[in-house]
């Protein structure tokens, strides 16, 4: 991933390529390759935005909720390059487009929201929300960024999957204008965008994100001020489990204790799943009786 600064620092850009984090992220889910597409779109946008915060340890969530086949995409990432995400159908089809296009907006569905909750340390996060224009993602985000954030932007996204339905690439851009761009760099921006070809195709055969951006912002001096490494990783942890169980309450936790005698808790990210026994259910019990 790369944050780059292109017409005397009146356009600021991100380029990511975000396969391998996918893939693995496939593997783990089974997705399908139109649920495969709309989480790499997803995690793609996610890791960039991410790199918009301040400072490590922040984070961001970009939720998707289109009333959909796929349910709710969901995608967390940090300012240090961490990203992981789900869907609530993992398994979930839709005939495509075309043979070589997956259906992401009829996957998604455009009767709901795109949901943007940055957590930047503080007591309550900053939450912006808007109306789907047609579950594409890439327009839902541009939407999102200039009505909520009043931010013009252009993002283009792009998945594309083998037909062993591994991902052959994963990838994307936001280019964002300040307010002071001169009409000449605007024009030439734009006309730079209109007349790209498919992003898929930028990635499939360019690879790298510097070479992609070099491609999409020629003539507009782009320097690279970042470089950062995005993978999936997934932050779960026996202590935050402890804590899950611990929320539930004393009530709920003696009646587990009872009836079932353990419990095992999974990660929705990571589907790792961990156990507890009696024993450690009864200290957790304590703890809830404290709380
Ligand atoms: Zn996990």
């Amino acid at each position: 991933m790369i944050r780059v600064s292109a017409g005397n620092g009146q356009i600021r850009a991100f380029f990511v390529r975000n396969s391998d984090m996918l893939e693995r992220t496939r593997e783990i889910h089974q997705l399908s390759p139109v649920a495969a597409a709309a989480l790499g779109r997803t995690m793609a946008a996610t890791a960039m935005m991410a790199q918009m915060l301040k400072a490590s340890g922040q984070k961001i969530t970009i939720r998707i909720n289109g009333g959909g086949p796929l349910g709710t995409v969901l995608c967390v990432a940090d300012y240090d390059g961490n990203v992981k995400g789900l869907v609530d159908y993992p398994q979930a089809e839709t005939e495509n487009i075309s043979p070589e296009k997956l259906n992401v907006g009829a996957a998604i569905g455009k009767d709901g929201e795109i949901t943007v909750i940055k957590d930047l340390g503080m007591k309550t996060p900053y939450i912006g929300t808007y109306p789907l224009t047609n579950g594409e993602i890439a327009e839902d985000l541009t939407a999102y960024f200039l009505h909520s954030e009043q931010q013009p932007s252009s993002v283009g996204l792009s998945v594309k999957v083998n037909v062993d339905y591994s991902i052959l690439t994963s990838g994307g851009f936001i280019i964002q204008v300040l307010p002071d761009i001169s009409e000449k760099e605007l024009r030439l921006l734009e006309s730079r965008l209109l007349n790209l070809p498919p992003l898929s195709e930028l990635y499939e055969t360019l690879r790298d994100p510097e070479t992609v951006m070099h491609t999409v912002l020629d003539g507009l001096n782009p320097i690279v001020s970042e470089e950062k490494k995005v993978v999936f990783h997934c932050d779960c942890s026996r202590e935050r489990m402890e804590e899950a169980l611990i929320s539930l309450g004393a009530k709920e936790l003696s009646s587990i204790i009872e009836e079932d005698g353990h419990a095992e808790i999974k990660c929705h990210f990571c589907l790792e799943a961990y156990q507890f026994n009696k024993m450690e259910l009864r200290k957790l019990n304590i703890e809830a009786l404290g709380e």
